[in-house]
């Protein structure tokens, strides 16, 4: 199988029945960096930010946060890199950030609230991302956004960096292109107002699902009492995808679930077309994606999502194994 996932490295991902997809990376440290040429993934779909952060004993000033950046942007060599700000609270702890202790630390004081809480912390980190993507293209995303107003107050901010920076004569990005996590289920009916202001959403199934069903994403207890392969799931993809589609606006996924075979297969059934996933995810996933027809594969979801029971998984899987993928 690896045999067969490495000779797949530099074959570009298109179904049997010609649809093309976008294959990236999820990275955050330098040494995830290889991976890019090692996967053959056409870029970094979500560079979280926060890794670096996490490994280090005291919040990285601007020159380091550019440092870093910097490397990220020479390592992947014209490819895009999206990073992500930081998406920091809940189970992603800074050693040298001491919160109050909360209830319910997933939906509580965490990430895009915390730094748009505290601007400084997230102004620093987008005037060093400007920087770093001097003569080059910036691409920048903002995490568990749930109001079109979060989005726009950060946007402010990114603005308000490049205009300083140009001010102060530094050469700008040749391109930006702004995009949001979604992450937080409320988003999901603000889209005919998001979608005017965003050049991308990332589907952050991860933590979606657990607001969607309700259910804690590390509580082991309570896993099995959703199915990312789902009709209510699927459902809210396909509409979402239409939605984007309709307005231009690139949908990705980059939570876990886009790095395993049948759901990726049900997600660009939906009308995903990119995917973002870790290293280990990308072989496999696009072996399935090059042997799939992906209209064949949605005429048979379709009527599944209307069925109440919870068959879809078994039945897809059955569907791919038949028809040889
Ligand atoms: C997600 O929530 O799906 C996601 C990609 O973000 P993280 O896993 O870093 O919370
Ligand atoms: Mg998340």
């Amino acid at each position: 199988q690896l045999e067969l996932y490495a000779s797949l490295k530099g074959t570009p991902t298109v179904t049997r029945d010609g649809v093309p997809l976008t294959m990236m990376l999820n990275a955050g440290l330098l040494i995830d960096l290889p991976n890019l040429d090692e996967t053959g993934a056409e870029g970094i779909g979500l560079y979280r930010t926060e890794l670096p952060f996490m490994a280090r004993p005291s919040l990285p000033d601007v020159a380091a946060q550019t440092a870093l950046y910097s490397r990220i942007l020479d390592a992947a060599a014209g490819r895009p890199v999206v990073f992500r700000t930081l998406d920091v609270g809940s189970d992603k702890v800074l050693p040298y950030w001491h919160g109050d202790p909360e209830e319910n630390p997933a939906m509580g004081w965490r990430s895009i609230r915390i730094t748009l809480d505290r601007p400084a912390i997230l102004r620093q980190q987008i005037r060093a991302l400007v920087r770093a993507s001097a003569g080059r293209e910036l691409r920048i995303m903002f995490p568990m956004i749930a109001e079109v107003a979060e989005l726009l107050q950060a946007r402010a901010l990114l603005q308000r960096e490049i205009d300083e920076h140009v001010a102060s004569g530094g050469v700008p990005p040749i391109a930006q292109r702004v995009g949001t996590m979604l992450e937080v289920p409320a988003l999901l009916w603000q889209l005919p107002q998001l979608l005017r202001y965003v050049d991308f959403i990332s589907v952050g199934s991860n933590d979606l699902l657990q607001f969607l069903f309700a259910s804690d994403r590390g509580n082991q207890r309570v896993t099995d009492r959703y199915d990312s392969l789902s009709a209510p799931v699927l459902t809210m993809i396909k509409s979402l995808a239409e939605q984007c589609s309709a307005a231009g606006v690139t949908l990705s996924v980059c939570g876990e679930m886009a790095g395993r075979p049948l759901e990726a297969l049900a997600l660009a059934a939906m009308g995903v077309r990119t995917l973002s996933m870790a290293a280990a995810g990308i072989g496999p996933v696009k072996a399935a994606l090059l042997s799939a027809n992906l209209a064949e594969i949605r005429a048979y979801l379709l009527p599944l999502l209307d069925s109440p029971d919870r068959t879809v998984r078994r039945k897809l899987r059955a569907f791919a194994l038949d028809h040889g993928v």
